[in-house]
This record gives structure tokens, C-alpha cells and sequence, in this order.
């Protein structure tokens, strides 16, 4: 292909869309900015102070974002397009009939960097109180289904261990079953409360209000909800202006050599 060639085709694929890996290459000096990335062992990790009595391990002013409930074509994209726009990374709780609808959108998270964690197959309010055989079968078909959408194909495990419970439902007996498949358990140290209806300017006012309080933080939102798409831009504005650090969460590499 000559030079022209592959000019024309990097156009066109920004052009579809396709423009993922053009982000990772942005200058992302004066923006934002991812700060650091922190590896979290899922091996009996129960964090969120709303839910558990513990949370990461993170500094004054640092916080991790977090988005539930999609991907949904109205939403999604624009949050893709805000955290691309200041070079942030984030981790994504899928549901997994949703992901199964739109394998494009999950792809889209992937390509740009972000986590894409688990939420469960029909989100059900809640896991706690439906009969455990049938929790975990929900679970576990939310976890195939974000990883066939994700990567074409669900093994055993999934590939990214991070699982939260749909309003927060967790039941002792479903903590232990996470334990002991290795699937790290996230709640969230504070939230938007972006499922009650509001102005983006409302919302936007109560994070930053529980934020400064709290300091630091895994933060809720849902990537579903209209307001928080609308007030994403000027969050991340405000986390700027106010010295806050944006702090991307993966998983250790899967483990590829076997011990002797
Ligand atoms: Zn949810």
C-alpha cells in the first residue's frame, strides 16, 4: 500500500469511527490525564466503603471512575468520547444482555484503554433475593456474554476478574462463591446518585460535594444515564481545576507460565 494509500485508510477508519487507538496516541499533555494505573489482585478483594469496610489503596485527591449498566448506543459513545477528550481511563460494569447487543460498543471501551468488568446477565434487583442457584447462574452468563462480546469468545474465567452487584445485592453465600472463582468483588466509596432524576448542573454540584468530603474515591456512575453524559465534560473539568488524579484499575497479566 503506498504512503497515500494508508493515509487515505487511517482517514477513512477516523472517520467510521474507528478511532480508538488514535486516542492512546493523543498528546495528552494539558488535559486531565490518566495519573497512574494500579494492578488490583481479585483474589478475596471486597472494596467500597459503601458496601465493605475497606476500598483501594489510593492518596488524598485520587479517585477511580466507574460506569454501570451498559453499553448503551444513546449514552455510551459520548462517555467514550469525553474520557477520550481528557485522556482518562475508567473501568466499565457491563450487563451482559447488553453487552451482547452491542459487542461494538464493548470492543470500543477495550480499544481505548478502559476495564470492562462485569455486572451480571439482567442486572436483577437484586442477586440477594433471588434463590442462589439461579444468582449464580446470572452471574455466570453475564460473564460469558460480556467476554464473548468483548473478545469473541468466554473461557472458564473471565478475562477481567472485577464483578459488581447490581444495587450493591450481595448475599454472604455470593461473596463466597466470588472468592473462591478468584472474581474480585467492587462497590464504591461514593456515587452521583445519577438514577434519581436531576440537572447536569445538579448532579455535577452533589458529586463535587461528596467528593470534597470524601477526598478520594471509587466513584459511581451509569454510562446509561442522559445527565451524566451531559455533565461528564464539566466533571472532569472540575477534577482538573480541583488537583484531582484520575487512577485506571486493572488486573494482574493472566499468568501464562505454569510452576515447575
Ligand atoms: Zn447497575
Amino acid at each position: 500500500m503506498s504512503r497515500f494509500a494508508c493515509r487515505a485508510a487511517l482517514l477513512l477508519a477516523l472517520s467510521l469511527g474507528i478511532s480508538a487507538p488514535a486516542y492512546a496516541a493523543q498528546d495528552c499533555a494539558g488535559r486531565l490525564g490518566t495519573s497512574r494505573v494500579m494492578e488490583v489482585d481479585p483474589v478475596g478483594l471486597q472494596v467500597g466503603t459503601k458496601q465493605f469496610p475497606q476500598t483501594l489503596d489510593l492518596a488524598d485527591r485520587e479517585v477511580v471512575l466507574t460506569f454501570d449498566d451498559g453499553p448503551h448506543p444513546g449514552t455510551t459513545p459520548a462517555v467514550l468520547k469525553a474520557l477520550a477528550r481528557e485522556c482518562v481511563r475508567a473501568t466499565f460494569f457491563l450487563i451482559g444482555r447488553h453487552a451482547a447487543a452491542h459487542p461494538d460498543l464493548v470492543r470500543r471501551e477495550i480499544a481505548a484503554g478502559h476495564t470492562v468488568g462485569h455486572h451480571s446477565m439482567t442486572h436483577p434487583m437484586t442477586l440477594a433475593d433471588i434463590p442462589y442457584e439461579k444468582a449464580v447462574a446470572d452471574i455466570e452468563k453475564g460473564l460469558k456474554a460480556d467476554d464473548e462480546a468483548a473478545y469473541g469468545a468466554g473461557g472458564t474465567r473471565p478475562r477481567v476478574p472485577f464483578f459488581r452487584f447490581p444495587g450493591f445485592g450481595s448475599s454472604p453465600a455470593l461473596l463466597a462463591y466470588l472468592k473462591r472463582r478468584g472474581i474480585g468483588v467492587f462497590g464504591a466509596d461514593l456515587w452521583a446518585s445519577d438514577w434519581n432524576p436531576m440537572t447536569p448542573e445538579a448532579q455535577l454540584t452533589l458529586v463535587m460535594e461528596r467528593l470534597d468530603h470524601a477526598g478520594r474515591g471509587i466513584i459511581l456512575f451509569h454510562d446509561t444515564r442522559a445527565q451524566t453524559v451531559k455533565m461528564l465534560p464539566d466533571f472532569l473539568a472540575a477534577l482538573k481545576q480541583k488537583g484531582y488524579r484520575v487512577v485506571h484499575i486493572v488486573p494482574p497479566p493472566p499468568q501464562t507460565a505454569v510452576a515447575p
